[in-house]
């Protein structure tokens, strides 16, 4: 893995341990040769992270559209910094430059990011890995929801195992490195008896 795409909150959150948990992977990212890149924000956990990144001279990337360039604060110390045009653009870019994906606590903005690279996976899209942080367990309740829909036959279990998850960056890290996407299945095979 050369380059992990993150998504985050453009908010730090009320707990601490949030932010700690960024920079944790920030440093390891920077250490391991793996390149940031993100929505190169300055603010939230989108910004402790790249901050760190750039603290222990690795190199990030951020990909922001104009219109967000001053609600996000666009960092000005990364690597580099691409401009584009809308927010489609602007995922389509992060996919396109990233190995894997990876998610941290944050708000709508981190779910849409998040279910978005998990529904391209479940079409076949990509065969990228991509995976959550659960920093205290922050998304235990999202991933119970989504076993609720598969236990209620709306998801293939193969597609929630998709997702890899753990609650220490270096964990995650060495979860993606290690990860071999299963054969594509098609989502609409049937009804979902498997
Ligand atoms: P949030 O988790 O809401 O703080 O947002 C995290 C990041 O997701 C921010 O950089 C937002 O600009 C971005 N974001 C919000 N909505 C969307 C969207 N519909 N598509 C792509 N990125 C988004």
């Amino acid at each position: 893995m050369k380059s992990l795409c993150v998504f985050c909150g453009s908010s730090a959150g009320r707990e601490s341990g949030f932010i700690a948990a960024a920079r944790d992977l920030g440093r390891l990212m920077a250490e391991r040769d793996i390149t940031l890149v993100f929505g190169g924000g300055s603010i939230g956990i989108m910004g402790a992270l790249a901050d760190a990144v750039l603290a222990a001279k690795g190199r990030a990337i951020g990909v922001i559209p104009q219109m967000l360039w001053d609600k996000e604060v666009g960092h000005r110390g990364l690597t580099s910094m691409l401009v584009v045009e809308t927010m489609h653009d602007r995922k389509a870019r992060m996919a396109e430059l990233s190995d894997a994906f990876a998610v941290l606590p944050g708000g709508l903005g981190t779910l849409e990011e998040f279910f978005e690279i998990w529904t391209w996976a479940q079409l076949g899209i990509h065969a990228k890995p991509f995976g959550v942080l659960n920093v205290d367990g922050f998304y235990d309740p999202l991933l119970n929801a989504v076993d609720s829909m598969a236990a209620h036959g709306f998801i293939r279990p193969e597609h929630r195992r998709m997702v890899q998850v753990a609650n220490q960056p270096q964990a995650l890290l060495d979860k993606l490195d290690t990860y071999v996407p299963a054969p594509a299945i098609v989502k609409w095979a049937g009804t979902l008896k498997a």
